[in-house]
């Protein structure tokens, strides 16, 4: 099944040439714009947001962004697309488009797990087999083998603030399933049978609530039992697993289990301190900047990170930085005159 091709500098609105900081800039700007906490359309808010989501993954990271780039400058938006020949051996697993125990071939296709089949069929996980269940009972005709089915794998991206709050998401999966007419064997009264043709297996979309448990860590792998490739012969189907991928945030950067922000300062409230409300995933928090706070210094909030299921959250991680107002009036500029008059503070000594 062809994907459609997604312009993820279009999406971002910059041009092939930006540089990594025009990048980051602009995903900023429109991640705070559509993140699904404060928009109004919510749900129209939330695909953009994840779009973009998407297009800053790639483009945000060099190994990733060169293999984008060299699909070449001349594709539409929209466009059909099939991954090119060798894309496979860049991705860890590949192996898609799959063949279904019979033979078939079933490409798997997910829907709402936030990335695009695009994105899927070159830097993702999606349907990518675990290799489990490869019974081969020897001097069996294949038709009649039972072979539990192959476990699935996608890739479903989760917000920062699902991390902690948790979630319940619709995930819908495009596969092979027993055919209901012969009831997988291929056969019906001696004869093929002609609803699947005697593949035994037609393709399906099912829709699955799937949970996303609070505190959920980046490349973790959540089970959906039993909903990956349909077993034949009567044999047990495999199951779907979903790898983590968290969402980039536009006011937070993660590490490990902490989030880094980045607060902005006035000069006087670096030299004087301050009380600044600072985000976190939840409600803003109140912290004491000191007095002759420096650029980079790093404040921390403990236990306002991300939530950890095996130990204590992680921190909020404040880093200070300085910033100078780019226009006075006249009378400011008068002040600070006064105060460069005043002052014995000499920063190249
Ligand atoms: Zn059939």
């Amino acid at each position: 099944m062809p994907a459609k091709y997604k312009d993820y500098y279009e999406i971002l609105g910059v041009p092939r040439t930006a540089s990594d900081a025009d990048i980051k800039k602009s995903f900023r700007k429109l991640a705070r714009q559509y993140h699904p906490d404060v928009a109004k359309e919510k749900k129209q808010a939330e695909e953009k947001f994840k779009e973009i989501n998407e297009a800053y993954e790639v483009l945000s990271d060099p190994a990733k962004r060169k293999k984008y780039d060299e699909l070449g400058a001349n594709w539409q938006s929209g466009a059909e697309f099939r991954a090119p020949p060798g894309w496979e051996s860049h991705s860890k697993r590949g192996g898609f488009p799959g063949r279904g125990s019979r033979g078939e071939e079933f490409e798997f296709e997910f829907g709402g797990t936030g990335f695009s089949d695009f994105f899927e069929q070159l830097f993702g996980a999606r349907g990518a087999r675990s290799g489990s269940g490869g019974f081969q009972p020897g001097g069996f005709e294949r038709e009649f083998a039972q072979e539990r089915g192959r476990d699935i794998e996608g890739d479903i991206m989760v917000t920062l603030e699902e991390g902690v709050r948790g979630s319940v998401r619709s995930v819908s999966v495009r596969h092979g399933a027993p055919c209901p007419n012969c009831g997988g064997t291929g056969q019906k009264a001696n004869h093929l049978c002609n609803t699947c043709g005697g593949t035994g297996q037609l393709a399906r979309t099912d829709t699955y609530q799937v949970k996303i448990p609070a505190g959920v860590a980046e490349g973790q792998r959540l089970r959906v039992a039993g909903r990956g490739e349909a077993g034949s012969g009567g044999a047990a189907a495999g199951d779907l697993y979903l790898r983590v991928r968290l969402a980039k945030h536009p006011d937070f950067d993660v590490q490990d289990h902490n989030l880094v922000y980045e607060a902005p300062l006035a000069p006087w409230e670096a030299v004087l301190g301050a009380s600044i409300a600072v985000p976190t995933l939840t409600t803003p928090v109140n912290i004491k900047i000191p007095p002759g706070t420096q650029t980079g210094q790093k404040l921390r909030v403990r236990g306002k990170g991300l939530p950890h299921r095996d130990g204590p959250a992680g921190d909020l991680i404040v880093v200070t930085r300085v910033e100078v107002p780019q226009h006075v009036t006249d009378p400011q500029r008068k002040l600070w005159e006064e105060l460069a008059r005043q002052s014995h503070f000499k920063p190249r000594e």
